[in-house]
């Protein structure tokens, strides 16, 4: 687990609510198409009292202390989030987009890091 940048706070991003990672929150599943019932698509509406796993346990990698990744990178603005741990995630989920050419966008996850095997 990474230690969050004291500088750098989540909202109000939401790239990691949204679905972008594969997550539960108090068991309920989120995905492209179904985001955190929390989040408002511009921050949490639950912050202070999130769940501690996943959302307080998780720092991508502009958040974590010590990131050479530039303020621009915030995931709400780059519209890409890093992980600088390559273990956590190995997989792609099923898509689930809305029909529509508007509603499709690329997602693009950078992989830092030596890979070790998922026990
Ligand atoms: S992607 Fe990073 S900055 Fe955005 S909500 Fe998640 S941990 Fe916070
Ligand atoms: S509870 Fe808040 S911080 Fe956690 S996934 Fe939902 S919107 Fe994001």
């Amino acid at each position: 687990m990474s230690k969050p940048a004291e500088s750098r706070t989540c909202q109000p991003c939401t790239g990691c609510c949204d679905g972008w990672l594969q997550i539960r929150v108090n068991d309920v599943p989120v995905y492209p198409g179904r985001p955190c019932p929390y989040s408002t698509g511009s921050g949490c509406s639950n912050y202070e009292n999130r769940p501690v796993d996943p959302c307080v346990h998780f720092v991508c990698g502009w958040r974590a202390d010590g990131s050479p990744l530039p303020e621009w990178m915030k995931p709400s603005n780059a519209k890409v989030i890093v992980l600088f741990d390559s273990s956590l995630i190995h997989i792609s989920d099923e898509m689930h987009f809305k029909p529509g050419y508007e509603n499709r966008r690329v997602n693009l996850t950078l992989l830092y890091g030596r890979a070790r095997s998922v026990e």
